[in-house]
């Protein structure tokens, strides 16, 4: 199974009038073909990767690779090479990391704005994900809430994962007294990173 790769594709053919074969010298029966590469991965096209060209005679059909062309046929395929595009295409996996760039960015932009939202305006069962001063990672969880504060249980256990902290969000993780935070330094946590995600149900 091929996972990624190059492939090239036909771009485009001429036919060279004013070239004489190098083979069997007959004016006028040269075609030159251009093909362009891309970078596949998945099958997807990802990006251009070069053109390359061979050329052909109609009358004896002997073939040359770029490399092995006399100076008159290179600088015609130089010539071709450069009046021809790559096609949309090919760029396609580009455009899909661009497009999925974006939603990312909106979903970020979302996430971000409800948390802002659910810090302003906590509720009871609000969970607080946030890193330890020892760079590891556990939750908070609001079973109060007051006009310019929230109580908060912490949870006995942290986890060295960001991305597995939310595991560690069961009841009986929790444990009393619970402790006081006002609502300013919930913000100001969030706005330095400290806490970095609120989950609500
Ligand atoms: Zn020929």
């Amino acid at each position: 199974m091929i996972i990624y790769g190059t492939r090239a594709t036909h771009l485009e053919s001429k036919n060279l009038i004013g070239e004489t074969c190098p083979q069997c010298h007959k004016q006028g029966t040269i075609n030159m073909s251009i093909f362009g590469r891309y970078a596949h991965l998945f099958w997807i096209p990802f990006f251009p990767a070069g053109k390359i060209g061979f050329s052909q005679c109609t009358h004896c059909l002997h073939a040359l690779e770029v490399k092995e062309m006399p100076d008159n046929l290179k600088r015609q395929f130089q010539r071709l090479k450069a009046s021809v595009q790559y096609p949309r295409w090919h760029f396609t996996g580009l455009g899909l990391l661009a497009l999925a760039g974006v939603a990312l960015g909106i979903f970020l932009k979302e996430e971000n704005k409800a948390n802002q939202e659910y810090l302003a305006s906590p509720q009871v069962g609000d969970v607080y994900e946030y890193k330890t001063n020892t760079d590891h990672y556990s939750t908070l969880k609001v079973v109060e809430v007051k006009d310019k504060s929230v109580l908060v249980l912490e949870n006995l256990y942290e986890t060295e994962a960001r991305g597995q902290v939310h595991t560690l969000n069961k009841e009986a993780n929790y444990t009393k007294p619970a402790i006081e935070i006002s609502k300013q330094e919930l913000q100001k946590q969030y706005e330095e990173g400290k806490i970095f995600d609120v989950e609500r149900d």
